[in-house]
């Protein structure tokens, strides 16, 4: 089997912010301790089915994983290092809340072999982060940051939101220069999209919320790339920007379409060609993996057209795009029997390059990325 890529979910937030359509519920102290020993359970019956496997990423994104103490982080990271082989260069990412973590946690989390730190800013506006309902402040992004790099975390992201009701290009320009301020090594800067089920989504029903104009959120997009590649960032995916070597492994291995192992309520998973997805509410998470030691609650097997539009999906994402050759191999196709009636017209309106070995966005097809994509889908 190839080296997977563990992904673990911590479903708990302090407060559900206005546009979140994660797997995340309100905090519970009491119901968090049985969730880390489900957890146990579950990387156990893992590593007793598919054996000792090379894991070359590890992440725990949520719901908030800094909100359950440093010992309890501890113990499940100890339990993926016993359980499977943990290449020496592992890339073990946390996500963190900067209202939720305290020096000491920082210091904690980093001796235990966490090397990654993913910060989730998204604005440096007060009055943006009321709306999007955060329940952090100006004053702890800077603080966590800094504390972090006290911390010995010198691979370090920042999450930031762009297109919010009511913000302009220069004002996303400054969010985007204070982060730089910060010198982190990647920058996340997602344009925010609202979501069925969230408490966004009902205000826009009742025309309380609008969302700038797509101009103006292509124009941000724009100042988006200007801004960050200027100061030496590299595009590396869509939203995604790092300095060089700093790109986030564990995404990249997604973007890729390799295979990965989602613990945790409602985490998913890709393994031998089949999709398979947790039980999302975290009590029945819980009572399943007590039972059963695993909580699947659907597994999806990929037909291989499924397969191959879902790689180039995720692929084109990726600003170098999908090699070719590559693929050919791993779905023994030949691209332009299967694609080439989807290529030429997208070649024609210069929305993608294609050569023997590279399919990509162009410049102009990234800013329609999501449509053209879709092209490969139909
Ligand atoms: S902190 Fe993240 S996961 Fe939690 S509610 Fe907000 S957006 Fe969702």
């Amino acid at each position: 089997m190839n080296p997977l890529g563990i992904y673990i979910h911590i479903p708990y937030c302090l407060h559900k912010c206005g546009y979140c359509d994660f797997n995340s519920h309100p905090e519970s102290r009491e119901e968090s301790e049985i969730y880390v020993s489900a957890l146990l359970s579950e990387i156990k019956h893992y590593a007793h089915k598919l054996g000792r496997l090379t894991v070359p990423t590890v992440f725990f994104g949520g719901g908030t994983p800094t909100l359950l103490p440093p010992a309890s982080l501890d113990k499940i990271l100890g339990n993926i290092k016993l359980n499977f082989h943990l290449n020496e260069d592992c890339e073990i990412s946390i996500e963190a809340n900067p209202a939720t973590i305290k020096q000491e946690t920082l210091k904690q989390i980093r001796s235990s072999g966490f090397n990654r730190i993913s910060i989730g800013v998204q604005s440096f506006d007060l009055d943006e982060l009321k709306l999007l309902e955060r329940v952090h402040d100006i004053e702890e992004i800077h603080s966590t940051v800094d504390r972090a790099r006290l911390a010995g975390f010198d691979n370090l992201s920042l999450d930031l939101m762009s297109g919010l009701p009511g913000q302009l290009p220069e004002k996303w320009h400054s969010h985007l220069q204070q982060a730089l301020d910060k010198k982190p090594e990647h920058i996340s800067a997602y344009g925010l999209t609202i979501e069925p089920a969230t408490s966004f989504f009902k205000l826009q029903e009742r025309g309380l919320l609008t969302l700038p104009p797509e101009e103006t959120q292509l124009e941000m997009f724009q100042v988006t790339i200007d801004t960050l590649q200027s100061a030496g960032y590299e595009q590396y995916e869509i939203s995604n920007f790092s300095r060089p070597g700093f790109e986030c492994k564990h995404n990249l291995n997604y973007w890729d379409n390799g295979e990965y192992l989602g613990l945790g309520a409602g985490a998913s998973s890709y393994l031998d060609g089949e999709r398979f997805k947790n039980i999302n509410l975290p009590s029945r998470y819980i009572r399943e993996v007590q039972v059963k030691g695993s909580a699947v609650e659907s597994t999806e097997k990929l037909e291989p057209m499924h397969a191959m539009g879902e790689t180039i999906m995720l692929g084109l994402r990726r600003l170098k795009g999908i090699p070719i050759e590559e693929f050919e191999k791993r779905f023994q196709v030949s691209f332009k029997n299967v694609y080439g009636k989807v290529i030429d017209p997208l070649l024609n309106e210069g929305l993608i390059t294609f050569n023997q070995n590279q399919m990509a966005l162009s410049r102009k097809g990234l800013f329609i990325a999501d449509s053209v994509i879709l092209k490969f889908l139909a």
